[in-house]
């Protein structure tokens, strides 16, 4: 029986573990479940897996909780202990009896807990990209010291792990990571200054939080990815490129030195890629819909665009630059998606929020969380600063 923690555990992510979770409740129980603000989600949690803690982001949801569980008619000898904030989070994914945690808070929010995990040699499912974005060098340290092993759930990922297992590191000459092109993938530049947050958060093929949709629809998402990707496995930035596939179907593709590309197929769903987190170097029966041969089908994989998707560019720029430009990168992007889906700023001033934060924040070399967060949070203000002196290049629509 392993024990585990899911960090974000009400999010879409955390959702799809907890199904994998149960399906396979002879082999998994859960140990914290941590949330953020939604109340009402842990409480179903709580009655449903029975974790021994339950954590949320602030005191107030803490009363509501209680009620929820009260309402529920759930039994007070079965209560978990509750808690609230940062320390929190770090007890919950370090306590001794927990096996593995599931990282998969969305944004730095997540950084402290995953980062203290890793130093206490846990197993973790990372999910949540803004752990390597932000804090790539200083976490993957941590890893090589601790020996704690990093599994990646972001699909790309762990179909670039799973081809890895094929042959040699040092025989790899690039990795490739597909992606979908997102809702504007054939849209003209000019129509993208007036698309609206409800089109943004249409994602053709997959389902995710608000975040990462809108990120996919600026590729923001896939200059993340070229970022997670150098730090899980050590590869420079141009040897990873990517490719618009729309299909979402192929994941990852590894080419090794003879020119043989091995690539990751499988459908378009994240229990997959949580279940192979879960179970490595296993494999078993999973949920998830399987491809059918037997139909005709197409692929397509063609160059993204950067002159309309200019915040992938960005991205390697920042990996060039090293340092803390991918921490103001992924900072200045968290709050500009915000002021997006707001209605605050247009879908083209997301690329001058994040360009004009990362000129005003000077590059540092921060050897600690503490220092990580520090510049997250000046990133965070200069971001904001920006939005609300109304940088109005992309048309404000609702
Ligand atoms: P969601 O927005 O659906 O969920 C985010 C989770 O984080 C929720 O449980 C939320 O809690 C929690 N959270 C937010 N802030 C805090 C906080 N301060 N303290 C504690 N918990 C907090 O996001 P996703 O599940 O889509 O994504 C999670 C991560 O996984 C992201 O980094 C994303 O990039 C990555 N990822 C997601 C994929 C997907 O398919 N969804 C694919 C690949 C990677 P609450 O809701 O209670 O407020």
């Amino acid at each position: 029986m392993k024990t585990l923690t899911v960090l974000g555990s009400t999010g879409s992510i955390g959702a799809n573990t907890l199904d994998v979770i149960r399906r396979n409740r002879h082999l998994y129980e859960v140990y914290a479940l941590v949330a953020g603000q939604n109340v009402e989600a842990l409480a179903r949690q709580v009655v449903e897996f029975h974790p021994k803690v339950a954590v949320l982001a602030t005191s107030e949801g803490l009363a509501r909780l209680s009620s929820k569980l009260s309402e529920a008619g759930f039994p007070k000898s079965l209560w978990p202990e509750m808690m609230w904030g940062d320390a929190a989070r770090v007890q919950a994914a370090t306590a001794d009896p927990v096996d593995m945690v599931i990282s998969a808070i969305v944004g730095v929010a997540g950084l402290e807990a995953t980062y203290a995990a890793i130093e206490t040699g846990k197993r973790v499912g990372l999910a949540n990209k803004e752990v390597l974005v932000a804090g790539g060098e200083l976490v993957m340290d941590a890893v090589g010291r601790h020996g704690a092993e990093l599994l990646p759930i972001d699909s790309e990922h762990n179909g670039a792990h799973q081809c890895l297992r094929a042959g040699n590191r040092e025989q790899v000459a690039k990795l490739v990571l597909t992606a979908s092109g997102g809702p504007f993938r054939n849209t003209p530049r000019e129509g993208l200054a007036h698309v609206t947050p409800t089109q943004a958060l249409n994602h053709p093929t997959w389902r995710m939080g608000d975040r990462i949709t809108v990120d996919s629809a600026t590729l923001m998402n896939k200059g993340f990815e070229v970022i997670e990707a150098c730090w899980l496995f050590g590869f420079s930035p141009d040897q990873v490129e990517v490719v618009i596939h729309p299909q979402s179907t192929v994941h990852a593709l590894i080419e090794y030195s003879d020119g043989s590309v091995l690539a990751q197929i499988c459908t378009t769903d994240m229990r997959m890629p949580i279940q192979y987190a879960l179970t490595y170097p296993d494999r078993w029966e999973a949920p998830v819909p399987k491809i059918n041969w037997a139909e005709s089908r197409q692929w397509e994989f063609h160059p993204p665009d950067l002159d309309r998707f200019p915040l992938l560019q960005l991205a390697y720029e920042c990996l060039e630059t090293g340092g803390s430009a991918t921490c103001t990168l992924n900072a200045a992007d968290e709050v500009a998606v915000e002021a997006f889906l707001r209605g605050k700023i247009g879908f083209l001033a997301i690329y001058d929020v994040v360009r004009e934060t990362l000129s005003r924040v000077p590059v540092r070399w921060p050897r600690t969380v503490g220092e990580i967060l520090e510049i997250d949070r000046e990133s965070r203000s200069q971001a904001r600063e920006l939005v609300a002196a109304g940088i109005t290049r992309g048309a404000v629509t609702r």
